[in-house]
């Protein structure tokens, strides 16, 4: 069965554009008073190596091309932030083999291989400024909050600056509890919060696919407007978004 469309393909995402605009530019990290973090969220093999599980982009799918493009941005960005001596903070999603995340099938189970760094980042293993934490829920700041809060007041972070994978969905449920933290002032020195929107991808799921492999119309997820929505939301709160950072 096919989707009977009556419109142009690229409607929805010019209709976005035009009702939704975003705001988005350069970020300046260069002031003396500046301490940014760079927190990296799941960039694990489940999610972004082609073929690595039921989560994983299938080969073929056009969105891979973001996520590998995502891979990329947050390494670069991960040598500079160490470069500077900035601390790192990296997520990965991993769950226990009798321990479902539902509505997800099984993805990440520890031993698979898919709850493991991308290969290009496992280098931050064994870099002093990284640290790298498992997580077993959508949100990290619900898994690590505690953890989390005590880690950013001691390194005095004013700036939050935010990567990975899915832009929807664990960014969205990272930073929009962190926007509320820092409004009620968990973190006295935390000042903004940036989404660097080069190094972010979702997952894609488009309602042709859904159909061939018997999924309900409604598992759709196509990753461009889902991306995008996941930026309003997170930009509706009071996140920046940047396609730019300067750091020096
Ligand atoms: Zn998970």
């Amino acid at each position: 069965m096919t989707v009977n469309r009556n419109y142009a393909p690229n409607v929805l995402m010019d209709m976005l554009h035009q009702e939704m605009p975003l705001d988005i530019g350069s970020f300046d990290l260069r002031g003396h008073d500046m301490k940014p973090a760079l927190f990296i969220i799941d960039e694990v093999v489940g999610f972004c190596t082609p073929d690595a599980g039921n989560l994983a982009p299938v080969t073929g799918d056009p969105n891979i091309t973001a996520i590998q493009n995502m891979v990329k941005r947050t390494d670069e960005l991960a040598r500079q932030f160490t470069a500077k001596g900035y601390p790192i903070w990296a997520f990965r999603d991993q769950h226990l083999p009798d321990v479902p995340e539902p509505p997800y099938p099984p993805h990440c189970i520890i031993g698979s291989g898919e709850e493991l760094l991308v290969p290009e980042l496992r280098w931050l293993h064994e870099c002093d400024g990284a640290t790298v934490v498992p997580k077993r829920c959508i949100s990290g700041f619900v898994a690590h909050q505690n953890d989390l809060i005590s880690w950013m007041n001691y390194q005095g972070v004013t700036h939050a600056v935010v990567t990975g994978i899915c832009t929807d969905i664990c960014n969205t449920d990272f930073v929009n509890p962190l926007l509320s933290a820092r409004n009620a002032q968990m973190f006295p020195g935390l000042q903004e919060i940036v989404l660097y929107t080069e190094a972010c991808a979702t997952y894609n799921l488009t309602i042709d696919t859904c159909q061939a492999i018997n999924l309900p119309d409604t598992a759709s997820h196509p990753a461009e407007p889902m991306h995008y929505i996941g930026l309003k939301i997170m930009h509706g709160r009071g996140a920046h978004l940047a396609d730019d950072l300067i750091l020096a």
